[in-house]
């Protein structure tokens, strides 16, 4: 049983008091266990989301997280390792990339992901969305996995940040996710329990991030650098734009198809841009070579069909069918409805509202309402245009993917309500903002 009465830790989070710390403590580990019920837990996470949590109660959090299941030290892995995270976009598979990438260039990559969350994707839904994929990976599994193909991307399992896996539900389901310390902890939680020599963190400010301005997403950078601090843990953080999809593919299936097209080298863009910045920066952070150099050994690896192989081989090895390298589209599941979406008027793309744009392609049936709910792996939407492009009336902006023709129109009548057109230029947005975080002396 928990020590003391989970309801003085709800009370006190309600009246905006500061909750003792070894209360907070038992109430996370109380969770991760089953005692505490998911009404309080739901109770906590909106007082938490209302009246915030200051610095030593995030910390508090962070740990009990942590604390609530195995840590993966990872000290039998003889290449240098490093873990990447982003805090939750629109198009957002960056991952799905990066890991097979890091790898072939030498870098382990041990991850932990998360699950669709909100209007958000989730990289571990991307990948079950390949016939036979297993994300439930334990702790010893993963880590030989890592060990012999130097990238393994699995999910909070029993043993491995439970708190976190039960909490991240939690709050997709009671609309509890855009809350910084929440947040910080979320994602450090998952970081902290895996021992890598480098964590890359990616906080996306915009209209497709939890975080809509570059305000709130500098003070998410703030908070999660400052947890890797006092870890004494090595982290750089990227605040990133989230102002439009990063990639065009928002859905599951769709977007592997995507991440199989950037992998291959034949698809250039943002999505691709964003994975070289991250891989390039854990080669030079971790071997000492120039960022330029970095950056152009991962260029070069996705040019040449390296990271392509690398992401074969972990597919693989978590028990996927391989041939999703050779020819997604025939190995992953398809909606039965496709249909074009069609620009309403001309101009050029001014504002994008990626948020809704994600909440189309849940409402397709892409993410789950309820904690429990299953998600259709085939449906989405592909958007192509971004920022800045001109548009004509009537040019094809992209498809949906739906179970009827009925969800499909309305999705389509959704992505061209989501979209400003303006006459004249337009300047299209920064890749990046701003770095943060601190490298172990
Ligand atoms: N990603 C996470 O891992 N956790 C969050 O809370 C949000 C994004």
């Amino acid at each position: 049983m928990i020590d003391g009465d989970p309801r003085n830790v709800i009370a006190a989070k309600r009246d905006g008091l500061a909750v003792d710390p070894e209360e907070l403590r038992a109430f996370v580990l109380g969770y991760a266990r089953g005692e505490v019920a998911d009404q309080q837990a739901a109770a906590f996470v909106m007082a938490a989301y209302l009246n915030g949590l200051d610095d030593a109660e995030t910390l508090t959090l962070t740990r009990a997280m942590v604390d609530s299941g195995e840590t993966l030290p990872l000290e039998r892995i003889s290449r240098p390792k490093v873990d990447k995270h982003s805090t939750g976009g629109v198009a957002d598979g960056v991952t799905l990339v990066f890991a097979p990438l890091a790898a072939c260039l030498g870098l382990a990559v041990a991850k932990l992901s998360g699950r669709g969350l909100g209007h958000t994707g989730g990289t571990l839904d991307k990948l079950e969305s390949i016939p036979g994929l297993r994300t439930d990976l334990e702790p010893a599994a993963f880590e030989r996995q890592v060990e012999e193909i130097g990238c393994a991307v699995a999910g909070q399992t029993a043993d491995l940040v439970p708190a976190d896996g039960a909490l991240y539900a939690l709050r997709d389901a009671t609309a509890t996710v855009a809350s910084i310390p929440l947040i910080a902890a979320s994602v450090m939680s998952k970081k902290l329990a895996v021992g890598s020599d480098l964590i890359l963190l990616d906080v996306k400010a915009g209209s497709g991030a939890f975080m809509k301005t570059l305000e709130d997403a500098n003070a998410l950078a703030r908070a999660c650098a400052a947890l890797a601090r006092d870890w004494g843990r090595s982290t750089r953080v990227a605040v990133t734009d989230m102002s439009q999809p990063l990639g065009d593919a928002i859905g599951n299936a769709l977007d592997i198809v995507e991440a199989v097209e950037v992998l291959r080298g034949r698809m250039r863009g943002r999505l691709r841009d964003a994975a070289v910045m991250f891989a390039g920066e854990g080669l030079s952070r971790l071997t000492g070579i120039g960022m330029g150099e970095g950056r152009a050994a991962a260029a070069s690896a996705l040019d040449d069909g390296r990271a392509l192989e690398a992401f074969r081989a972990m597919v693989a090895a978590q028990g996927g069918d391989p041939r999703v390298v050779d020819d997604a589209e025939s190995v992953l599941p398809r909606a039965p409805v496709r249909r074009p979406i069609l620009a309403d008027a001309a101009g050029t793309l001014a504002i994008v509202d990626a948020e809704a744009l994600g909440r189309a392609s849940g409402d397709l049936g892409a993410a789950r309402g309820r904690k429990a709910d299953p998600i259709d792996p085939a449906v989405g939407i592909v958007f192509r245009p971004k920022i800045g492009d001109a548009i004509e009336a009537g040019q094809v902006l992209g498809e949906v993917h739906a179970r009827t023709e009925d969800e499909a129109e309305g999705a389509a009548a959704s992505v061209r309500s989501a979209l400003t057109l303006v006459e004249g230029e337009v300047e299209p947005p920064p890749l990046v903002y701003d770095w943060q975080g601190q490298m172990r002396p």
